[in-house]
């Protein structure tokens, strides 16, 4: 646990000097300006540069001339106004490249940045590395907060509440004990951030104890002073310089189109790993809703079994139990008839395209739910109780809404599906989907029409080595007069990486002729190292046959294999793979081991891509996708199979070369880079590496 009172109520200003709206007067000449757009801050490049204070603060400068040129597109693009999309390959230094100049401008006007990125670890990097370096390196005071999700944070006021009610509230003995423990920790943790508790509590305590939207008492809360969400708030609403994930990023621009809002105004935006964002965007700016979410909610008002729940807390509590058990009784009916439909009638996609697919009595249920939740909050004696119950309320009432709109499809330009788990005979694992088609055009009008420079970097966005920011520009929304700068890596690709190509094996969609003499080749190459090696496929049944065909042989060798989707989480894996080094193990993974894993040296020498990465053709919005594009008169290939294949194989073959002195080989078992008139676009956009062609 961290104890850091300064961190406590705001961000901390440091450095020496006193706010430099002009920015260093050693810099090179002024970018371009637009007559109308604001003045230009110059300095960022002589700030990175050789002689700047950057390179003294690190002792060892290594001169990175590809770091200058990002940060000098960075700084045209914040001075013109404009938007940018930032190519920056590995090795790079890309934060620091967009950092410097988003500090320089925040300063020079006032007003906040936010730095959005999609993982922790990247996070954790800006906030307790990257910009505490800069703090004590640049000659400008700027100030950095973090703002998590509202969930992350404890509610004191929620706390106190549940320690008083928690006879009625929880029912098994680990529930009690992680209470307690959070009641100790709430004492001492600095930020009261779920991610500062030794140990995770289960989700079911931890949800009724976190601050939430819409159960806050704000100024009237007698615990406002020491409540962790407002000084984060307080801090973020001081910062020059937010940094949080595109989740909350997301959530922020949904909002605003119902005129509220999770964020500051910020002018400038950066979206760090940006090929990420379309994705997480469609996801939290569509619905969803599950069996487990409905009862998850009518359990924590009342259990099945009547003893415990918050209607049991409250005196006159329980004459919303009939409403509940109602709920309860419509969800089983509604989510039994989801599972029923998908057995008989649905396509094998469980892509739901008519509306009203199923009877649906539960949207009524829920929202009678609400009304009468809405009744007893009136007749709640404290402030306190009627905001939890109101709580509950618009839960119930969400819920409803969700699960209405998907019934009956009312969000134009949305595509629905329902997804059912594995658990045989449980509802728990059932769900309905809903996320837009398109985000480009939601997008368009809501963030870059909205901020004056968004800038968006990462290592894949290009989808040719000339140019090819087409494709991510319009899968965002991006509009066409942007900064646009492709920066490659200081690695010297040629030297450090072999590509090895594959022309004579059998295509892998005839998977009984590619995988026996496919599986031959990852054992040759996954020998040849020793293990250290990642393997890495499109789909589990392809990873299942071709583990089956290569773990006894690499077994004989003293090569294990720990296969993705078997019970040990990603994070876990990957642990066990850098404390062996990677000797005598091999990673078989799909999707989240193409990218943002992170292994360098010699602990990773092979990495086997077993199948071209294009997007599954059957998934309901890749299906709808394709549908779109065909309407517009588009080639649903061209436009969206191939540089979505192209942006994910370069982030598979990323994983390889991660430093100046890694070594290794790629093997890439796919013929069709060789076979097909498209391979030559494929491999022109990967790196440079040494290609070699194999029998
Ligand atoms: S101010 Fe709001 S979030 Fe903070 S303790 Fe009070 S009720 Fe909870």
């Amino acid at each position: 646990m961290r104890k850091d009172p300064e961190n406590r109520d705001g961000p901390r200003p440091v450095g020496a000097t006193p706010p430099a709206a002009g920015g260093n007067p050693e810099a090179g000449a002024a970018p371009p300006q637009d007559a109308a757009g604001p003045p230009c801050v110059p300095g960022a490049v002589a700030l990175l540069g050789p002689d700047g204070p950057v390179a003294k603060a690190l002792g060892a400068y290594e001169s990175r001339p590809q770091q200058l040129e990002m940060a000098a597109a960075c700084e045209e693009a914040l001075g013109r106004g404009r938007h940018a999309v930032l190519e920056a390959g590995t090795g790079v230094g890309k934060s620091f490249a967009y950092l410097v100049p988003v500090i320089l401008r925040a300063v020079a006007e006032g007003k906040p940045a936010v730095v959005c990125t999609s993982t922790i670890s990247l996070q954790e990097q800006l906030v307790q590395k990257d910009l505490p370096f800069l703090e004590k390196a640049l000659p400008v005071r700027f100030t950095v907060a973090l703002m998590k999700g509202r969930s992350n944070y404890l509610c004191p006021r929620r706390l106190r509440m549940a320690v008083s009610g928690s006879a009625d509230l929880f029912d098994r003995a680990e529930e009690t004990e992680a209470l307690a423990r959070i009641a100790a920790w709430a004492k001492e943790t600095s930020d009261g951030s779920l991610s500062d508790l030794d140990e995770q509590p289960p989700f079911a305590v931890w949800d009724k104890v976190c601050s939430e939207h819409g159960n806050c008492l704000g100024r009237k809360c007698d615990l406002h002073k020491g409540c962790f969400y407002q000084a984060a708030r307080r801090a973020a609403a001081k910062a020059n310089v937010l940094v949080t994930n595109y989740a909350l990023y997301f959530a922020d621009v949904a909002l605003r189109r119902e005129g509220s809002k999770l964020l500051p105004d910020h002018p400038v935006a950066v979206f760090d790993e940006a090929h990420e964002a379309p994705a997480i965007a469609a996801e939290h700016l569509g619905h969803g809703v599950t069996f487990f979410q409905v009862k998850y909610l009518l359990d924590s008002l009342l259990s099945p079994s009547g003893r415990k729940g918050f209607l049991r807390t409250l005196e006159g509590g329980l004459s919303a139990e009939r409403p509940v058990r109602d709920a309860r009784l419509a969800a089983e009916a509604f989510f039994g008839e989801v599972v029923a439909w998908s057995r008989t009638r649905a396509p094998e996609n469980l892509r739901i395209r008519e509306k009203a697919f199923v009877p649906d009595p539960l949207s009524t249920a829920l929202e009678g739910l609400s009304g009468a939740l809405v009744s007893l909050a009136r007749g709640c004696e404290t402030e306190e109780a009627a905001s939890e119950m109101n709580r509950y309320a618009v839960r119930a009432h969400e819920l409803s809404a969700t699960v209405g709109d998907i019934v009956l499809q009312k969000t134009a330009g949305h595509v629905y599906w329902a997804e059912i788990g594995e658990t045989a005979g449980s509802l728990v694992r059932v769900g309905l989907k809903s996320c837009p088609i398109d985000v480009a055009p939601v997008l368009a009008r809501e963030l870059f029409a909205k901020r004056r420079s968004v800038i968006c970097t990462s290592a894949t966005l290009a989808t040719a080595r000339e140019g090819g920011f087409d494709y991510f520009r319009r899968q965002i929304g991006m509009p066409e007069a942007v900064v646009e700068r492709r920066v490659d890596s200081p690695f010297n690709y040629r030297e450090q990486a072999t590509l090895v190509l594959c022309p004579t094996l059998p295509e892998p969609g005839d998977a009984e002729a590619f995988v026996p003499p496919a599986a031959a080749k990852i054992i040759r190459y996954v020998r040849a190292t020793e293990g250290r090696a990642f393997v890495l496929f499109t789909s589990y049944g392809l990873m299942k046959a071709m583990r089956d065909r290569t773990a006894p042989e690499l077994s004989e060798w003293n090569i294990r294999i720990l296969q993705q989707g078997e019970g040990t989480s990603r994070t876990r894996m990957l642990q066990a793979f850098k404390a062996a080094e990677g000797a005598g193990l091999a990673i078989y993974g799909v999707d989240s081991f193409w990218q943002g894993v992170d292994v360098p040296g010699a602990a990773l020498s092979t990495v086997v891509i077993a199948k071209l990465p294009f997007p599954l053709p059957s998934h309901p919005l890749v299906e709808a996708t394709t549908e779109r594009i065909r309407e517009e008169g588009g080639s649903p290939f061209e436009d969206y199979f191939l540089p979505e294949a192209i942006l994910k194989l370069k982030q598979g073959v990323g994983r390889l070369i991660r430093r100046k002195d890694d070594r290794g080989t790629i093997v890439l078992l796919d013929r069709r880079v060789v076979s097909k008139g498209y391979g030559r676009r494929v491999l022109a956009a990967l790196p440079d590496f040494r290609i070699v062609y194999e029998d």
